[in-house]
């Protein structure tokens, strides 16, 4: 059996960040939809790994530990994926804290912007939705504008005050590229760029993602998510096998109330590509 049938999900957000279940409900979620291989990626976080670990041992799927990194790359943020680190390895563990650490800051400039136009009380406001304070996200704002009838749902609310040029927009500076491949290859795991098709990058600016991200030991690309299309699915591939990197699936599922892509529900890796699940045997729990 080629390993790229398998119903590996390696991509997910608990309420450790800026999801709303429970590593332990994501669990039960993952295995009620056939996911055989699974991994939780809080952003910048892995607090959530210890549970998430034993969650899917108790529900008899494999595990891989995780996490999306946020990163600054040529003047827009990029996601790095980590999986298979050593969860307890000491230079992704103060990494993660000093990737976290300006968020605060961000949140209180962000409510700011949008006290300018009207919308009080934001910072407290998102701090409500979410789980884990250290992460507080734009998501968490979304939420709250929703939750007070500003907007209908949390993508109108990205579109009209949380993306660049917005009055709730921030500039952030996040993790170097190299910084977030060397932390998570350091500490055993494989680097994975989250959602390419996201970035909006030219030909050029995808070339030097990609060409950098492999010269600091990164090795694999989401191709399977549910923030591409199937023709992205296509792309993506084919851009896996150009710059020979392994491929990765995972839905991005954030909530069962807003995500459009349920855990293990995609299609599978295309089988000429080589799963990302297959550099990482020693590493799956
Ligand atoms: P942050 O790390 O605080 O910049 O928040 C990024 C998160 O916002 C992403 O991981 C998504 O969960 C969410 N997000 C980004 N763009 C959108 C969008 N257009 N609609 C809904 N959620 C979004
Ligand atoms: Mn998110
Ligand atoms: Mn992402
Ligand atoms: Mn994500």
């Amino acid at each position: 059996m080629p390993s790229s049938i398998l119903n590996a999900d390696l991509h997910c957000h608990s309420v450790v960040s800026d999801g709303t279940l429970t590593p332990e409900a994501l669990a039960q979620r993952a295995k009620a939809n056939g996911v055989e291989l699974w991994a939780l990626t809080d952003h910048d976080e892995i607090a959530g790994q210890a549970r998430a670990a034993a969650a899917a041992r108790e529900q008899g799927m494999y595990y891989l530990t995780g996490t999306e990194i946020s990163v600054s790359f040529i003047g827009a943020t990029v996601h790095i994926v980590g999986l298979g680190f050593d969860p307890g390895n000491a230079a992704i563990i103060e990494g993660l804290k000093r990737t976290r650490g300006g968020r605060g800051q961000r949140a209180m400039d962000m409510a700011e912007g949008l006290a300018q136009v009207g919308i009080h009380g934001a910072y407290e406001g998102a701090l409500r939705f979410a789980g884990n304070h250290d992460l507080i996200s734009r998501t968490h704002f979304a939420r709250f504008l929703v939750d007070t009838g500003v907007c209908k749902e949390t993508n109108e609310v990205f579109r009209k005050y949380l993306t660049e040029g917005k009055p709730g927009f921030v500039e952030h500076r996040w993790a170097s590229l190299k910084d977030a491949v060397n932390w998570i290859t350091q500490a055993g795991g494989v680097a994975v760029i989250a959602h390419p098709a996201r970035y909006r990058f030219t030909a050029n600016e995808e070339f030097a993602l990609f060409s950098e991200f492999k010269a600091h030991g990164g090795q694999a690309i989401e191709v399977v998510t549910g923030s591409h299309s199937a023709a992205e699915y296509v792309t993506y591939g084919a851009s896996a096998l150009e710059f020979g990197l392994a491929a990765s699936r995972g839905s991005d599922f954030h909530s069962p109330d807003e995500s459009h892509t349920d855990l293990g529900t995609l299609p599978l890796l295309p089988g000429e590509l080589t799963p990302v699940w297959d550099l990482l045997e020693s590493r799956i729990q």
